[in-house]
């Protein structure tokens, strides 16, 4: 991942955001708002719910959606930031698109390229995110994402494997192996594969609440956190191998979720 060292906080957190062309690029709700309205190029917003923790912006969200995501994101708060001991974080901005067009030309204008998102952080002041079904749960995720920059503010998808997988776990966001094919089947990904760019790979939101459940429930929370400030360094933390930890993960995944 491409760093500008020397800019501004801001910058630094954009140009890193455009080089890994995914920062959060999170998956989860790719079907299109109930009763989105006519294609706009652009969707105007405006601040519509307000506290020290959270400034929400959206334009055609209706009050029912706004409403959702802040209470989801004021309710979750303080355990996301107890989980990964962080003492504080300041006010985050939420923009809201509800015009899926719209979203798609943002997701374009900030990535310089398409790919199919439900949520992304612009650095760890701002989320945004398409109001499609779920998107008071792809909050909190993305709002996980921004607590563990805290822990590490060189964390974005440096691996990637790790950084979804803490949002996923952090957030509750559990896939049952037994409907994952090549989990059933003993073919479980590899770290490397889950580090894929999210274009070539999106595993890593189907088996990544997993692996981080794994390192919690064998080695502890500390070892998580441990692993995010290492940026995902196995053999540092663990004292293993990757493909050890990949073997004793799928063990553990067996069973617990596939015995
Ligand atoms: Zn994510």
């Amino acid at each position: 991942m491409l760093r500008a060292v020397n800019a501004s906080r801001t910058t630094r957190w954009i140009t890193t955001a455009a080089a890994a062309l995914a920062l959060a690029g999170c998956g989860g709700g790719s079907s299109p708002p109930a009763g989105s309205g006519p294609v706009m190029a652009t969707e105007t917003m405006a601040v519509r719910r307000e506290s020290p923790h959270f400034q929400v912006l959206a334009g055609q969200a209706p009050a029912a959606v706004v409403d959702a995501i802040a209470d989801r994101l004021e309710a979750e708060r303080g355990r996301l930031l107890s989980d990964l001991r962080v003492a504080d974080v300041s006010q985050v901005r939420v923009r809201i698109w509800q015009d899926q067009a719209a979203w798609n030309a943002e997701v374009v204008r900030y990535f310089g390229r398409s790919f199919t998102t439900g949520g992304y952080i612009a650095g760890p002041g701002e989320m945004r995110l398409l109001a499609v079904d779920r998107v008071a749960v792809n909050a909190t995720h993305e709002f996980a994402h921004i607590v563990s920059l805290h822990v590490n503010p060189g964390f974005a998808n440096n691996p990637r494997w790790l950084w979804e997988a803490t949002a996923l776990y952090e957030n509750g966001e559990l896939v049952d192996p037994r409907t994952l094919g090549y989990m059933t089947s003993g073919r479980p990904p590899t770290l490397q594969t889950l580090n894929s760019d999210i274009s070539a790979n999106t595993q890593v939101y189907e088996v990544g609440y997993t692996l981080a459940e794994f390192v919690v429930a064998t080695y502890g929370r500390d070892a998580l956190l441990g692993l995010i400030r290492a940026n995902g360094d196995i053999a540092a933390v663990l004292g293993l191998t990757p493909a050890e930890f990949e073997r004793d993960w799928y063990a553990f995944v067996r069973a617990r979720h596939l015995s």
